[in-house]
């Protein structure tokens, strides 16, 4: 048994890999267990780009978060020498009764963020390559852009691991117990024991968090286009990140070019199937690749080249598309995070520092009322010795 942690962190992935980097910052002793070698393809946190942005559509209440994200962003990206946060700008785009527009503008508003607000025509004069429907409209804000979910995986352990943090990979955890004394974690090679535990277990959730949440896991697919025509348009001086709802309810959302691979990145945001880690379908098939050629054919017709590449990828979703963040119901040392619902990777930097709150104080000053792992029903709290 190895005992004299302060904190067990379960998963390094984008939000684990954050918790290991805050705790060892604040002198914690630390233990960080992954499945896998990070960064790594199989779990939520690859695809070279995710999103970030201020004018939170999904609830005002993300958006004092997301700002501190930047601020902690920055820092790692100080701390390490490298780049991790690129700001193209960002454009909402769908009718104006979307919530893509009008929950944006709604965050903006109660914010006071900067933003402004295009017609169809003004999208189009403005960045030629897209061609909205004539009643759509946008909000664009500068401060948008996206993050290298890997680069901010390294960097988070790297510096975690400067700091003092113990990191084991190919080290899968099989179970975990909580008393008042302490927590025991138990992996493939032996156990472990320290005062508290983090598990930030990612599409594993249903198997580690004992939790009864209706966890439900949703294939993704990301795809690679070589543009067709105009490809110096494509760069990020000429075209922001976005988030297109078009009039049939769809989203999609894409990059510029230079998002960390070659060809433009680009892809339906919440329609995959449902599945489990082990279950999921890597094949991307040609009626998928057809679809996504009929959105662009209509609104971005430039990025209709050839297909460069695809990847797979796992949303963690709940009902209400918000987070699961907090001490876990049963077990006051333990806590537990699930912040995804396919939107989760931009507040890694926060949330790992949220996540060191938890874990070393029992609380947090940021706000977590929309995330309360206990709010979907009676059945939270699973036995002692489930
Ligand atoms: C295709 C796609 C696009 C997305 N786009 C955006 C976007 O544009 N903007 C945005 O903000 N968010 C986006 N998201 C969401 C975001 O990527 C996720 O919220 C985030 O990656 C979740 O991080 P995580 O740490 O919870 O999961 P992960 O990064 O997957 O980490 C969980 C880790 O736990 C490990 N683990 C699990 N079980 C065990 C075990 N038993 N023992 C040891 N280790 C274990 C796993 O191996 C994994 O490394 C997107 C997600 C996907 C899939």
């Amino acid at each position: 048994m190895a005992t004299g942690f302060d904190v067990i962190v379960i998963g390094l992935g984008g939000m684990g890999s954050a918790t290991v980097y805050q705790l060892a910052q604040r002198g914690q002793r630390v233990l960080g267990l992954e499945q896998f070698t990070p960064p790594h393809n199989r779990g939520s946190s690859h695809g070279k780009s995710r999103i970030i942005r201020q004018a939170y559509f999904e609830h005002p209440s993300y958006v004092p978060l997301v700002l501190r994200a930047y601020q902690l962003w920055q820092q790692i990206e100080q701390e390490t020498n490298q780049k991790i946060l690129f700001l193209t700008g960002g454009l909402m785009i769908g009718p104006p009764k979307s919530t893509t527009v009008s929950g944006s503008q709604r965050s903006a508003q109660k914010h006071g963020l900067d933003y402004e607000i295009l017609d169809a025509q003004q999208i189009h004069a403005r960045f030629p390559l897209l061609h909205p429907d004539p009643s759509a409209i946008a909000l664009f804000e500068a401060k948008a852009g996206f993050v290298r979910p890997e680069a901010a995986i390294c960097a988070h352990l790297q510096r975690a691991a400067q700091l003092g943090a113990a990191l084991h990979f190919e080290e899968p955890v099989l179970s975990w117990c909580a008393t008042d004394q302490g927590v025991q974690v138990t992996t493939a090679k032996t156990t472990y024991e320290a005062a508290r535990l983090v598990i930030a277990p990612g599409a594993w959730a249903t198997q580690l968090l004992k939790l009864d949440i209706p966890f439900v896991v949703e294939r993704q697919v990301l795809y690679w286009f070589e543009p067709l025509r105009h490809r110096e348009l494509f760069d990020c001086t000429h075209l922001p990140i976005y988030i297109w709802e078009t009039g049939d309810g769809v989203q999609f959302y894409g990059f510029p070019a230079d998002a960390g691979s070659e060809g433009v990145k680009i892809a339906f945001f919440r329609a995959g199937e449902v599945c489990t880690p082990e279950t999921i379908d890597r094949t991307v098939y040609p009626h998928e690749i057809e679809t996504m050629r009929r959105y662009l054919d209509q609104h971005i017709p430039d990025l209709n080249g050839q297909l460069l590449s695809t990847a797979t990828c796992m949303y963690t979703n709940v009902p209400d598309e918000h987070f699961v963040i907090g001490l876990h119901p049963a077990y006051p040392n333990v806590t537990v995070a699930s912040p995804c619902s396919g939107h989760g990777f931009k507040f890694a930097s926060v949330v790992g520092e949220i996540l060191a709150d938890l874990a070393i104080n029992g609380h947090t000053h940021h706000p977590l009322e929309l995330f309360k792992p206990d709010r979907f029903g009676q059945n939270t709290n699973l036995p002692a010795n489930s």
